[in-house]
């Protein structure tokens, strides 16, 4: 484990379509490369986790910021949420109109420190306050297409996949960062699983780091990321399977997870077809699906 700093990026666990794959974990290996820079450059591991889920955010490839899937009303409705292990300090967005950047929101209100969770048409009125612009752009004709797929019956439960995450250590402190346009078709107003602190995404250096992705609402109500995070200890890889496991006999539910711990260890596991990841060490990036 002395190969560090590290930082482990997701792009959503689902069925990445095999003529996307490809490209789908090049993003991956590249976003998880930027965060790593980051940190070898004197960064922390905050800013690494954004900076990797901020790359992945402007690629339409994903389901976060740009490309985003639609509600059932054909709004980008985005979700996310950051967190640091030492002081247990977190940012997160729900139901975000299409402002660039979820991530970078929701650290300005981590580092604000006022609150933790904005939602809505406050949520926009925050990211305005930051300088951002409300971008319909974001929406993209491919999740429409999607969207209208979904409408005709043709996409089974609504989900796509491709949300992104990112966990980092540098061998003292970790952190964890979510971002998503949530569920293909969600009635205006849903909110998954990524910026609830212990579902989707966690970070404590007491226990480690995880984002987790895949149909938010067993995640949800399983609590997958704090649970996974306070099993860490077994060795990441094992509790990452084991958490995926127990989620499924409980809840029931197919999802992915990235882990971290504060010395390094790294779990990546899936119940679902694919999902694409990339773990970038000083020593070279892995990358898989
Ligand atoms: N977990 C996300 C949500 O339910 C979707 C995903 O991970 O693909 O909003």
């Amino acid at each position: 484990m002395g190969d560090l700093p590290v930082v482990v990026v997701h792009g959503g666990a689902g069925r990445v379509d095999p003529e996307r794959l490809e490209a789908h974990v090049a993003g991956c290996a590249r976003a998880a490369r930027i965060g790593l820079e980051r940190l070898l450059a004197g960064g922390s591991v905050i800013d690494a986790v954004q900076a990797s889920v901020e790359d992945l955010e402007l690629d339409p490839l994903y389901n976060a910021g740009r490309g985003g899937s639609l509600s059932a009303t054909g709004a980008l409705e985005l979700d996310a949420s950051i967190m640091e292990g030492e002081g247990l300090r977190a940012g997160a967005v729900a139901v975000l109109p299409p402002y660039p950047h979820p991530i970078r929101v929701a650290r300005a209100l981590m580092d604000s420190g006022k609150h933790v969770m904005l939602g809505g048409a406050g949520a926009g009125e925050f990211a305005r306050s930051l300088g951002m612009q409300l971008d319909p752009s974001m929406i993209t004709e491919r999740a429409r297409e999607r969207l209208a797929e979904h409408l005709a019956g043709r996409v089974g439960e609504g989900w796509a996949g491709g949300t992104v995450g990112a966990v980092a250590s540098d061998g003292t402190h970790v952190a964890a960062a979510t971002s998503t346009g949530g569920t293909v078709g969600a009635l205006p107003g849903r909110i998954g699983d990524s910026p609830i602190l212990g579902a989707g995404n966690w970070a404590d250096d007491r226990t480690g780091a995880c984002s987790a992705t895949g149909v938010g609402e067993p995640i949800l109500r399983f609590g997958l990321a704090r649970y996974v995070c306070e099993r860490a200890s077994a060795g990441a890889q094992r509790a990452a399977d084991d958490a995926l496991a127990a989620m499924q006999a409980r809840v029931g539910g197919e999802a992915g997870l990235i882990l971290v711990t504060a010395a390094g260890d790294v779990g990546v596991a899936r119940t679902t077809t694919t999902m694409s990841h990339a773990i970038a060490r000083p020593s070279g990036v892995h990358s898989g699906h």
